[in-house]
C-alpha cells in the first residue's frame, strides 16, 4: 500500500480519535463519539493490517479474531455493575502488550542502528516495558481489588516510601546498564531485573491505595495504558499508536486530576497511598449515634412523604446499579413530574464504580438530561428541598467527611441531604460503603430509612404511588 495513503488514513483515523474524545465528553454526544471511536479503530487496523504489515497477515488476523471473539462474549457477558473490573483487566492487556513489544525489539536486535539513535531505541524500549508492566501487575491488583478478590483495605508496609524510592534508583540504574549493554546486541539479563521490578512496583502502588481513592487509581491506569501505547509507538516507528497512545495517557491524566479535585485529594498524596487508610472500617469514624437511633420507614409513608413534596432530589449510588434499580426510579421521577413535582437528580463524580457510572445508568434509563446535575450545582439546593432519596448510595452522602476530622474520607467534597427538610435512605442494612466508613446521616434526626433491596423498595415506592 502507498505510504502517502497510510499516513493519510492514519491522520483521519487520529481525527476520528479525537472526535470520539469529543463527543464522549456531553452525555447527549457520547453514542456518537462512542461511533466514531469505533470507525477510526476500524480504519487504523485495516490499513495496519493490508497497508503495514508486510508478512504473516493470516496469523495476524487469526488472533485477532481470537481475540475479538473473546473480547465479544466479555463484553456480552459482563454486567454494568462489573464494569470498573472489565476497564482493570483490560487496561493490563495494554501494559502487557507493550511488554510483549519490547521483548520482541531487543530479541530481534537491528544492528544497522548504532550510535545516538541506537541508545534513544534501547531508552525508548526501557521505558516502554517499564510503563507496561507496572501497567499491568497494577491493573490485575485493581482487577482484584474492585471484583473484592482481594481486600479493599490499604495495605501499608513498613518503610513504603523509602521501598518505592529504592526500586526506582533501582530501575533507573538497571537502565543505564541496559542501554550500555544493548548497543552491543545484549542487556537482557538486567531487563528482566527491571521488568521484576516494575511488577512488584505495580502492584505495591495499587495495593497500598485506601478504598475512598480507588477511583483514582482507575483513571491513573487508565492513562498509564496510554503511555505504554504511545512507547509501544516509539519502539515500532508508528505515528498513529503515539497519537492514540498520547490521547489516551493525557485524557487519563485529566480524569485523574478531575477524580482528585472532586474528591479534594493531591494526586502524589494518592499515589503514595497517604490518603483513604487512616482507618479500618471506620474504627474512628464512628456514627454520631448507635443503631437504636436509626427511624425506618415503610414505602407507603414514604410514597406519602414524595407526594406531598414539591422539591424532589434523587441521589443514586452503586447500590441503584447493583440493584439495576435505574428504570423504576426513572418510572418515578416521571410519576411525581406529571404531578406537578420539581425532580432532580444529583450526581457525585465518584458515585458507582467508575468514572460517570450513574450518568450511564441514568441515560439508559432515558431520564432526561437537563435534571441530572452535577454535586457542584446543586449542594447549595438542598435547604429547599422536601424530600431528598438516597438509592444504594453511601459513602457520597457521607457528613463524615465534614465532621470527623480524622476520618477517612475528611475533605472528601459529598451531597448534603441533610441540610432539606426529610432524607430517605433507601438500603439493605447498615453496611458501610467502599471506603468502609460508618455514616452519620443514616442516624440524623431528619433521615428516614427504607431497607431493602433498592429495586423492591422502588417498586414498592411506585406501587403506592399509583394508588
Ligand atoms: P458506596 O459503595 O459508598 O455504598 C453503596 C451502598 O449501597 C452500600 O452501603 C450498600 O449498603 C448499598 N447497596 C448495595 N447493594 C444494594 C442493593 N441491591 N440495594 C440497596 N442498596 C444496596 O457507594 P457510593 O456510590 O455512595 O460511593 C462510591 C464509592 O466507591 C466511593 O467510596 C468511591 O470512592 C468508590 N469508588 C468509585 C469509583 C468511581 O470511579 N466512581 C471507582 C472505585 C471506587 P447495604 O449493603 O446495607 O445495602
Amino acid at each position: 500500500m502507498n505510504t502517502g495513503l497510510v499516513t493519510a488514513s492514519y491522520i483521519a483515523a487520529s481525527a476520528l480519535f479525537i472526535l470520539a474524545l469529543g463527543g464522549l465528553s456531553h452525555q447527549e454526544s457520547a453514542r456518537r463519539g462512542n461511533f466514531y471511536g469505533m470507525l477510526g479503530m476500524g480504519l487504523a487496523l485495516l490499513v495496519t493490517i493490508i497497508g503495514v504489515v508486510t508478512d504473516n497477515q493470516l496469523f495476524l488476523i487469526g488472533g485477532m479474531l481470537v481475540g475479538g471473539a473473546i473480547g465479544w462474549v466479555l463484553a456480552k457477558r459482563v454486567e454494568m455493575t462489573q464494569m470498573p473490573e472489565l476497564v482493570a483487566i483490560l487496561h493490563s492487556l495494554v501494559g502487557l502488550a507493550a511488554v510483549f513489544v519490547g521483548y520482541a525489539n531487543v530479541l530481534e536486535h537491528d544492528s544497522s542502528i548504532t550510535g545516538v539513535e541506537q541508545t534513544i531505541h534501547s531508552v525508548e524500549t526501557y521505558v516502554g516495558i517499564l510503563i507496561g508492566a507496572l501497567t499491568f501487575s497494577g491493573s490485575v491488583a485493581a482487577y482484584l481489588k474492585l471484583s473484592a478478590k482481594i481486600s479493599g483495605k490499604p495495605l501499608h508496609l513498613p518503610g513504603r516510601h523509602f521501598l518505592n524510592l529504592g526500586l526506582l534508583i533501582l530501575a533507573i540504574w538497571f537502565g543505564v546498564l541496559f542501554v550500555d549493554a544493548a548497543a552491543s546486541g545484549g542487556g537482557l539479563g538486567w531487563l528482566l531485573l527491571m521488568t521484576l521490578l516494575a511488577l512488584a512496583f505495580g502492584v505495591h502502588m495499587v495495593v497500598a491505595i485506601g478504598g475512598a481513592d480507588m477511583p483514582v487509581v482507575v483513571s491513573m491506569l487508565n492513562s498509564y495504558s496510554g503511555w505504554a501505547a504511545a512507547a509501544m509507538g516509539f519502539m515500532l516507528g508508528n505515528d498513529l499508536l503515539i497519537v492514540v497512545g498520547a490521547l489516551v495517557g493525557s485524557s487519563g491524566a485529566i480524569l485523574s486530576y478531575i477524580m482528585c479535585k472532586a474528591m479534594n485529594r493531591k494526586f502524589v498524596n494518592v499515589i503514595l497511598g497517604g490518603f483513604g487508610s487512616k482507618s479500618a472500617a471506620g474504627d474512628s469514624a464512628g456514627p454520631a449515634g448507635d443503631a437504636g437511633d436509626i427511624k425506618p420507614i415503610e414505602a407507603e409513608e414514604a410514597a406519602h412523604l414524595l407526594a406531598g413534596a414539591k422539591e424532589v432530589m434523587i441521589l443514586p449510588g452503586y447500590g441503584m446499579a447493583v440493584a439495576q434499580a435505574q428504570h423504576t426510579v426513572f418510572e418515578i421521577s416521571k410519576k411525581l413530574r406529571d404531578q406537578g413535582v420539581n425532580v432532580r437528580f444529583g450526581i457525585h463524580p465518584v458515585a458507582g464504580r467508575m468514572p460517570g457510572h450513574m450518568n450511564v445508568l441514568l441515560a439508559e434509563a432515558k431520564v432526561p438530561y437537563d435534571i441530572v446535575f452535577e454535586m457542584d450545582e446543586i449542594n447549595e439546593d438542598f435547604p429547599n428541598v422536601d424530600v431528598s432519596i438516597v438509592i444504594g448510595a453511601n459513602d457520597i452522602v457521607n457528613p463524615a467527611a465534614q465532621e470527623v476530622p480524622d476520618s477517612p474520607i475528611a475533605g472528601m467534597p459529598v451531597l448534603e441531604p441533610w441540610h432539606g427538610k426529610t432524607t430517605i435512605v433507601l438500603k439493605r442494612g447498615m453496611s458501610t460503603g467502599y471506603a468502609g466508613v460508618d455514616n452519620p446521616l443514616f442516624y440524623k434526626e431528619n433521615t428516614r430509612m427504607l431497607f431493602g433491596d433498592a429495586k423492591d423498595s422502588v417498586d414498592a415506592l411506585l406501587k403506592h404511588l399509583n394508588e
